[in-house]
């Protein structure tokens, strides 16, 4: 690891400057707990970008499922998602996310997999699904095993949100491109051959481990050097050139691909996923008419989770940081997951300071 880090140190004195973005939420974890920015150079700029599903996923989704709660539908959710926050609560008295939901009455439950909820038969269920295309194979076996359950579909695809993130940045201000490890196995790596080709950024797809992460820096920097915009794989143990074909065709058949709302950003072209036409019985939002608004101006106020999951701005200059936004007591959405940029930084440097 030693020779690694001398290498990054070396090749990077020749460099100006290297702003590198880290797409996951969970290498953003490994870069904060393992304290990898202190070891860099001080021109190698680690920025976290806006892998984290939960965070992402806009406030009028949780309303309704809140909505629905309290009327009388089951929710099942993951446990990321039961203190994630709605809107509403910030105008009326409402509550302000599931957990809330469940203390007045609402009927909510936390599941470790959707798939505890198979052969229960009693009453109509839904699903929050959450996540990118890495959680998608786990709603769909739900769908193929359960006639009793509805599903609210907040799956977002990873693509063309880099594609947002970049733009937002502007050209020449990232340099370079962790991409991320476990929706590349379902994707495949081909699927981040445009990073080098259409805005000519060097991509490096990697695992987690501190070691993945290091080694995926260090192929960057040599590539930033010698202006070398290429995609190379260091996670191939686990992510294949095509991905996995066999989740591909089944997403395929689920789901069509449509423009949708992300938290905080508002409309990205062809970035959601939702159930086919065929399935609208399965389709929670055609089965109770849900209302989805856009998510431009859905987070609470005071609130800069849509900069910090762009990796425009940081976590501590954001006033509620460590403040009336904690980990116990989330306000916005990127202290909730545990893959949010927010609750990273508040758990490894808050518990450093405190
Ligand atoms: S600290 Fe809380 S309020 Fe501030 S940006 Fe992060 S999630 Fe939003």
């Amino acid at each position: 690891m030693e020779k690694i880090i001398e290498y990054i140190r070396k090749v990077s004195e020749k460099l100006d400057k290297a702003r590198i973005m880290t797409f996951c939420g969970t290498h953003e974890h490994t870069i904060a707990t393992y304290g990898i920015r202190s070891i860099l150079p001080e021109n190698i700029e680690l920025i976290p970008g806006p892998g984290c599903p939960v965070c992402i996923t806009p406030a009028s989704i949780i309303d309704e499922a809140i909505s629905l709660a309290l009327n009388g539908v089951e929710v099942i959710t993951f446990g990321d998602s039961f203190k994630l926050p709605g809107i509403k609560w910030t105008k009326k008295d409402y509550p302000k996310n599931l957990m809330e939901a469940k203390e007045r009455g609402g009927l909510v439950r936390v599941v470790y997999s959707p798939l505890e909820v198979i052969k229960e038969k009693d009453k109509e269920k839904v699903f929050l699904a959450i996540g990118f295309e890495t959680t998608v194979p786990a709603t769909i076996s739900l769908l193929e095993r359960s006639s009793n359950i509805k599903i609210l579909s907040a799956h977002r695809l990873t693509p063309p949100v880099m594609k947002y993130a970049l733009e937002k940045h502007g050209k020449g201000n990232i340099n370079g491109i962790i991409a991320p490890g476990h929706v590349s196995a379902i994707i495949g790596a081909k699927s981040w051959e445009f990073l080098p080709k259409e805005f000519g950024i060097p991509t490096v797809i990697s695992g987690f481990e501190p070691t993945d992460v290091i080694l995926s820096i260090a192929e960057l920097v040599m590539m930033i050097k010698n202006g070398d915009a290429k995609l190379v794989n260091t996670y191939n143990r686990v992510v294949k050139y095509e991905g996995n074909v066999r989740a591909q065709k089944a997403i395929e058949h689920w789901f069509e691909v449509k423009d949708a709302s992300w938290r905080g950003f508002g409309i990205i072209p062809n970035s959601g996923l939702f159930l086919k036409e065929k399935w609208k019985y399965l389709d929670a939002y055609w089965q109770y008419g849900l209302k989805l608004e856009e998510g431009e101006n859905d987070n609470p106020p005071g609130c800069r989770c849509a900069e910090v999951t762009l990796g425009m701005t940081k976590p501590n200059d954001c006033p509620h940081f460590l403040k009336g936004c904690i980990p116990e007591r989330p306000y916005g959405p990127c202290m909730v997951s545990a893959e949010g940029t927010c609750r990273i930084w508040a758990m490894v440097f808050g518990r450093k300071k405190g």
